[in-house]
């Protein structure tokens, strides 16, 4: 999502930083670059050109100001920056709560969008955090959509009421109210309503959507679309502020590859925030929507704070108090360490995404490799070091030759991969002396826990073997990305 509208702004900032007082010409340019990628990117024309005129109106207005100061291009690149958090919707929204009883949250948007989906990926997120949600499901047309339902519920633990089969048969409003009543008397305190979309807008679903909504009467209307769908998606947004009436959108697939222009034009046009953001099909990928963090991450500044939230979710904290002490105390980080670390970033999803929330990750070159990046390395990595014995891995000085073979033999790999990773493993260690001696992780703040990450053994991008594989070298610029962005 959005890279290439990050790519493109990168390319234009690059050009503005070359330059050093900024004159009204270099505006003009830097709003037309703007513009042209917000279009590229499909953002809707009439949106682009507002954003761009707020932006060279500001910029302009502050000329001056920034000129005085001592990084003019950096003063315009905060412009766009504070714009962008504006049009993505300020700052994120969260519930809003019923006064009394249990708050009803009612999904609407068309059939795919990945409403039944979202229903247990925020049951699962409310139930995480203390509540008892209840979910609904008055999709009653779409084919299969209630034993999906109930699927979803019984996979993250939440009951579904569902009293009628679907499939074409039961009246959806008729059950979203016995759900909320329901709710009401086994003292559920959220209730989510699961409602029938349909392949495109018509006034049926819109008069069924409209009732359900009289009906239960939603302290929450989420209107869920899916980001891959382009400007189309901006259309189908204002028939349902109009026919319904939302509160909220729920941008699902920001896993996908689409341009992602979509999401600010909705923001614009129907002048209701992002609330949520689903990113796969786990009911984990899921998170409130901060706009704030994706304006970063289209700027390519990464998503450190996502990035540190995930990591304190996936880090035993006793595992992590263990390291620090040890990383304290001197104490040099060993392979049963680096065995506990890659648990843990399994439990964060891939490395890639993970790497991908890093300062400068979503430009050019970096994602290149960033998209080339072979998950099952970390399986061959971790293979390699489960088949040391708990001798080798505290020190690995003792791997003489006869053991490199052992293990490669062990684990299925070669002895040439075993000697690479053995290799990128001291040097990570000494990396980490250093970053003892120097104190603190760069680039990644108050991810304690995490020094495995900069030098990773087979974290790698790449092939085995190949230039992403070599041990650091002092002073040299690293092969591993986590590394370069965050030693930059
Ligand atoms: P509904 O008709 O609106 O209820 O849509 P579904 O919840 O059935 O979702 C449609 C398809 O999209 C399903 O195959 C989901 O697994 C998939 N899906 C939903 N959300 C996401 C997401 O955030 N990322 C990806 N990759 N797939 C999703």
């Amino acid at each position: 999502m959005f890279d290439s509208l990050s790519a493109k702004f990168s390319d234009a900032f690059s050009a503005l930083r070359k330059k050093g007082k900024i004159k009204s010409g270099d505006v003009d340019e830097i709003v037309e670059e703007i513009r042209t990628a917000l279009v590229d990117s499909d953002v809707a024309l009439d949106v682009a050109e507002k954003f761009a005129g707020i932006i060279k109106d500001r910029a302009l207005a502050e000329l001056e100001q920034v000129n005085r100061g001592t990084n003019p291009s950096q003063a315009v690149f905060e412009i766009v920056n504070q714009e962008l958090v504006t049009i993505l919707g300020g700052s994120a929204r969260r519930i809003r709560m019923a006064k009394k009883g249990p708050t009803v949250i009612m999904l609407t948007g068309l059939q795919g969008a990945g409403k039944t989906s979202l229903a247990g990926k925020l049951a699962f997120y409310l139930k995480s955090q203390g509540n008892t949600p209840l979910l609904v499901a008055s999709d009653l047309q779409r084919p299969n959509a209630v034993t999906q339902l109930q699927q979803v519920g019984s996979d993250v633990g939440v009951p579904v009421f569902a009293p009628e089969p679907g499939n074409g048969v039961g009246n959806p409003i008729e059950v979203a109210k016995a759900g909320r009543k329901f709710a009401e008397d086994k003292f559920h305190n959220f209730v989510i309503v699961d409602t029938a979309g349909r392949l495109g807008v018509d006034s049926t679903l819109m008069e069924e959507a409209a009732a359900i909504r009289d009906a239960v009467t939603p302290d929450e209307i989420l209107f869920v679309v899916d980001a891959m769908v382009g400007q189309d998606a901006v259309r189908t947004a204002e028939a349902f502020l109009q026919g319904v009436g939302f509160d909220a959108v729920v941008l699902t697939k920001l896993d996908g590859d689409a341009r992602g222009g979509a999401a600010l034009s909705i923001v614009t046009r129907t002048g209701r925030p992002i609330m949520f953001a689903a990113t796969g099909e786990k009911p984990k990928d899921f998170d409130l929507f901060y706009p704030d963090r994706m304006a970063s991450r289209i700027l390519g500044l990464g998503d450190v704070q996502t990035l540190a939230e995930q990591a304190k979710a996936a880090f035993d904290p006793q595992v992590s108090q263990k390291l620090e002490e040890k990383f304290a105390a001197g104490d040099d980080f060993t392979l049963v360490d680096f065995l506990d670390q890659m648990q843990a970033i399994k439990k964060m999803g891939s490395m890639s995404k993970m790497l991908g929330m890093l300062p400068g990750m979503n430009s050019g070159a970096m994602k290149k490799q960033l998209d080339n990046f072979d998950e099952s390395e970390l399986v061959r990595t971790e293979a390699i070091v489960r088949s040391m014995t708990p001798q080798e891995r505290v020190n690995v000085k003792i791997l003489n030759g006869s053991r490199r073979a052992r293990i490669a033999k062990g684990s299925g790999r070669s002895v040439s991969e075993v000697n690479t990773l053995v290799d990128r493993f001291v040097g990570a260690q000494k990396m980490m002396r250093q970053l003892r001696n120097g104190g603190g992780l760069p680039g990644m703040p108050g991810m304690k826990g995490m020094p495995a990450i900069p030098g990773m053994p087979g974290a790698g991008i790449g092939k085995p073997g190949g230039k992403g594989q070599q041990p650091p070298k002092k002073k040299s610029k690293s092969g591993n990305p986590a590394k370069r962005a965050a030693s930059s």
